[in-house]
């Protein structure tokens, strides 16, 4: 199992839900997003109404699950859970909706991936707390209007630009989820620790945090393993030393880039000539599916400015020869 991968579920999955900041108050990070959206539950507490449809986005692993379950604890609503490829036909979608209590929260994970009939359906249940229900066959076949309890959709998504911009219109307030910055990601591998019974000093949680990506769930994933490594070598004592040897073991670097994240930059500066590559043959050429690669490894690897997007493909920077300790061909020295 890839420690690093945000969608792996191991049995540390379990874990992952000890771990989750029940409140807004102990969500750290996003101190936007955050502000906006304890105004929007706040307005909404204040109008005796039910929330207004959230809609997250931003790489996996940043917090949207974790927020949606806020959500719900914050209004002192039930949850429900589901995601866009569970959800195959309209029917699937109409049984969830009717069977939803007043005031609901309803969660669904990679909304984006929802069939075309059932985001239909979606609309008109968003907007006017309706569903059609077809009954029948054929030509006797016959809409019904059924109305479904008020609710709030959470909607997440790895990127707002997927959603068709009706479906995007129909949420009250968007919030778009970022990489979280060092102090931020220390401060929630030292909460987890705590949580998890480990010894760890502010200097080895910087090391975690500087090499987790910008994501709490790396981050808390790298920490596990860096506990498992105390115990095992070190007497449970973690230190910055240990914290760095545990990861070096985990073939994660100092930038946080672990085997496929470098696999994909040796493919285009190696294989490709520093591109540009097209996305499939980029990930046919390193084993993954083109979804791993774009959306777990290459936001990071362009965000870190070692690879860029272009119309023709995926090109390499002068900084993905170096950190790969190779030299920069001629004429690709920026
Ligand atoms: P997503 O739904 O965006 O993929 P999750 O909400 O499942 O991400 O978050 C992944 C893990 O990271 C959670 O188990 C949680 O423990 C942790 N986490 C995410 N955001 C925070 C945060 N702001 N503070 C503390 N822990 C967080």
């Amino acid at each position: 199992d890839d420690p690093l991968d945000p969608h792996a579920h191991t049995d540390d999955h379990v874990v992952d839900g000890a771990l989750r900041p029940p409140t807004l108050a102990e969500f750290r990070g996003q101190p936007r997003v955050a502000e906006q959206l304890g105004l929007v539950l706040a307005a909404a507490q204040h109008r005796g109404a039910v929330p207004d449809h959230v809609l997250l986005s931003g790489p996996p692993g940043l917090g949207k699950t974790t927020l949606a379950m806020i959500i719900a604890n914050e209004v002192g609503a039930p949850l429900r859970i589901s995601s866009g490829p569970a959800i195959q036909h309209a029917g699937d979608l109409a049984a969830i909706l009717s069977g939803l209590a007043e005031g609901e929260v309803f969660f669904l994970d990679e909304i984006h991936r929802m069939s075309r009939p059932a985001e239909e359906m979606l609309y008109l249940a968003m907007e006017d707390f309706r569903v059609d229900v077809i009954v029948g066959k054929g030509p006797g076949a016959t809409e019904i209007p059924l109305e479904i309890p008020r609710f709030t959709l959470v909607g997440a998504t790895t990127r707002a630009g997927l959603l068709p911009g009706p479906l995007r219109d129909r949420f009250g307030f968007t919030g778009q989820l970022d990489y979280y910055d060092a102090a931020d990601l220390v401060g929630i591998v030292r909460r987890s620790a705590a949580l998890l019974g480990v010894d760890v000093d502010g200097t080895s949680a910087e090391v975690i945090a500087s090499r987790s990506r910008g994501t709490p769930r790396i981050a808390n994933r790298l920490l596990r393993r860096v506990r498992d490594y105390a115990l095992v070598k070190a007497s449970g004592r973690v230190t910055p030393s240990v914290a760095a040897a545990a990861l070096e073991l985990y073939e994660v670097d100092e930038l946080g880039l672990d085997r496929l994240d470098r696999a994909v930059l040796e493919a285009v500066c190696v294989r490709f000539g520093g591109g540009p590559v097209g996305l499939s043959t980029l990930a046919m050429s390193v084993g993954e599916e083109t979804e791993t690669v774009e959306e777990v490894a290459e936001p990071y690897l362009i965000r870190q400015g070692f690879l860029m997007r272009t119309p023709r493909g995926r090109v390499a920077t002068p900084r993905a020869w170096r950190h790969l300790g190779l030299s920069i061909p001629p004429g690709r020295a920026d």
